[in-house]
C-alpha cells in the first residue's frame, strides 16, 4: 500500500481516536462512505488512487444522513488554494478520500505553530465541527474562552444562540459544518479575560485551512457570521450592516453575510433577530429546504 495512503489512514485513525477521547460516541457516515470502506483497496505503490464509489441511486435504504436535498454529484476535483500544501489534493474524488483528506488537514491544523504567540497561549486548536458532507456551512470569527477550553467552535453563549438558529431551520449542529476564520483563540496578553478580533496577519496565516475545509466540504451555501467572517472570506470592508442579507460569492459558493450571534446577545431587539432570521430564510430557500408558515413568521410582531 502506498505511503500517502498510509499517512491518510493514520490521520483518519488519529482523528477518530481524538473524537473518542473527547467523548464522541457516534459519527454520521454517509452510506457511500460505508460501502467504500467495505471494498477491498486496490492501490498501486506508485500512484495512489482510492476506489471511486458512484453515488447510490436513491432508495429507502440509502438515504443521506441528513434530510436535505441531495447534493449534485460529479463535482470537479478540488484545487489547492494558493499557498496550501498540495499533499491532500491530487486525489480522485471519493468519499473515502474526502474523509481521509479531511482528517489529514485536521491533523496539520492541530499541530500548527505558524502564529507562535497563539500556539503558546491556546489550550486547543478549534478546527471545526459537523458533517463534512454538509450542504450548509457557518463561519464565525475565532474561538473564545469556552471554545478554547472544549476544542469546539460556538459552544459558549453565542454558540448556544447559533445552535438555536440552526435548530429553528429544522437542522441540527451535526447536519451542518461550523468553523471559524481563526482556529486559535486570539491571545489577550496581560488580561485574564476578554476577546479581541484576529489581526489581518493572523487571518491571512490561518485562512488557508478554512479554504481547504470549504474546498473539501463543497457546501451549497455558506453563512458568514459577522464582519470578521465576511472580511476574512471576501476581503470586503463594506460593513456587515450594508452586506447582510445580500448574497455574495466565495470562490463560486453562495455566501450569505449576517450578524454574529454575539451581536444579537448584545442587542436584544426583535427587529435585529428578525433580520438574521430573514437572512437564514434566504439560505433555506437557496437550499430548497421546506419552510413552514410558522418558520416564515418567526420574530414578526403579532
Ligand atoms: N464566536 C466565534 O466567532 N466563534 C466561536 O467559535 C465562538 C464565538
Amino acid at each position: 500500500m502506498s505511503a500517502p495512503y498510509n499517512e491518510l489512514l493514520d490521520a483518519t485513525i488519529r482523528h477518530l481516536e481524538d473524537l473518542k477521547a473527547r467523548g464522541v460516541r457516534h459519527i454520521a457516515v454517509a452510506p457511500e462512505t460505508l460501502r467504500a470502506l467495505a471494498q477491498p483497496a486496490k492501490f498501486s505503490n506508485s500512484n495512489f488512487q482510492a476506489p471511486i464509489v458512484k453515488a447510490p441511486a436513491p432508495s429507502a435504504k440509502t438515504e443521506p444522513v441528513i434530510s436535505m436535498p441531495p447534493k449534485k454529484t460529479a463535482e470537479p476535483a478540488p484545487q489547492p488554494p494558493a499557498g496550501a500544501e498540495p499533499s491532500t489534493f491530487n486525489l480522485q474524488p471519493s468519499t473515502l478520500n474526502k474523509a481521509a483528506a479531511f482528517a489529514a488537514l485536521r491533523a496539520r491544523a492541530l499541530a500548527c505553530v505558524k502564529c507562535p504567540h497563539l500556539a503558546a497561549s491556546r489550550k486547543t486548536v478549534v478546527f471545526g465541527v459537523g458533517n463534512i458532507d454538509a450542504q450548509l456551512m457557518f463561519v464565525g470569527e475565532a474561538p473564545g474562552a469556552d471554545e478554547d477550553e472544549q476544542g469546539e467552535p460556538f459552544v459558549g453563549r453565542a454558540g448556544q444562540l447559533l445552535t438555536k438558529i440552526i435548530q429553528a431551520t429544522g437542522l441540527s449542529r451535526a447536519d451542518v459544518y461550523i468553523a471559524n476564520i481563526l482556529k486559535c483563540r486570539p491571545d489577550t496578553p496581560g488580561q485574564s479575560a476578554g476577546n479581541r478580533p484576529p489581526t489581518p496577519e493572523e487571518r491571512a496565516t490561518c485562512i488557508p485551512y478554512l479554504q481547504e475545509q470549504i474546498d473539501l466540504i463543497k457546501p451549497k451555501a455558506i453563512v458568514a457570521l459577522g464582519a470578521t467572517a465576511v472580511e476574512g472570506l471576501l476581503g470586503k470592508t463594506l460593513g456587515i450592516t450594508k452586506l447582510r442579507g445580500n448574497w455574495q460569492t466565495y470562490r463560486g459558493t453562495p455566501l450569505m453575510p449576517t450578524y454574529h450571534p454575539a451581536y444579537l446577545l448584545r442587542n436584544q431587539a426583535m427587529s435585529e433577530k428578525r433580520k438574521v432570521w430573514e437572512d437564514i430564510l434566504k439560505v433555506m430557500e437557496k437550499l430548497e429546504m421546506p419552510i413552514s408558515e410558522k418558520q416564515r413568521n418567526y420574530f414578526l410582531k403579532a
